[in-house]
């Protein structure tokens, strides 16, 4: 059953480059609610954890330097059908590959540095969530 919920990040290149304003504005544009928010900063350990999934990828190393590099925002959203319409509102994981319109094509630099996160599956949005916010942090 959906949860109606998914867990976003806007990543440290996109928090760099001053975007994080309009990647908000899109994403309330299109009808997702924020109940949880907030302006941090992953450590090492937070983000080998988060991405523990690509631990054995050639790329976990960069991944991990790149995420922990500076601030981020993180926010669990709600909507109808969350995990797959924000899959639809950010675009493919390469922004060269991302259809015209979505918050990767508009604000990613490269398949790293991809400006965005968003969960995969319902099952991955609540796990993420709850990483990053207790109980009394969502409204
Ligand atoms: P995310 O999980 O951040 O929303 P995604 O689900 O579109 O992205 P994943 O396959 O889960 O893509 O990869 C996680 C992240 O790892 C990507 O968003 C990107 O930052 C990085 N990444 C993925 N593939 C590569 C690659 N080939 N080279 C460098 N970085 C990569
Ligand atoms: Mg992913």
């Amino acid at each position: 059953m959906s949860t109606n919920r998914t867990f976003t990040m806007i990543k440290p290149d996109a928090v760099e480059n001053g975007h994080i304003g309009a990647i908000l504005e899109k994403i309330t544009a299109a009808g997702f609610k924020i109940v949880a928010m907030k302006y941090t900063q992953l450590s090492l350990r937070d983000a080998q954890e988060f991405y523990g999934v690509h631990r054995e990828r050639p790329f976990f190393g960069e991944l991990v330097e790149f995420m922990t590099r500076g601030p981020i925002v993180s926010a669990i959203l709600e909507k109808e059908n969350a995990v797959e319409d924000f899959r639809a509102l950010i675009g493919a994981t390469n922004p060269a590959d991302a259809a015209e319109g979505t918050i990767r094509k508009m604000f990613a630099t490269s398949i790293g540095e991809n400006a965005v996160h968003g969960s995969d599956s319902d099952e991955n949005a609540a796990i993420e969530g709850a990483f990053h916010f207790s109980g009394r942090e969502i409204y």
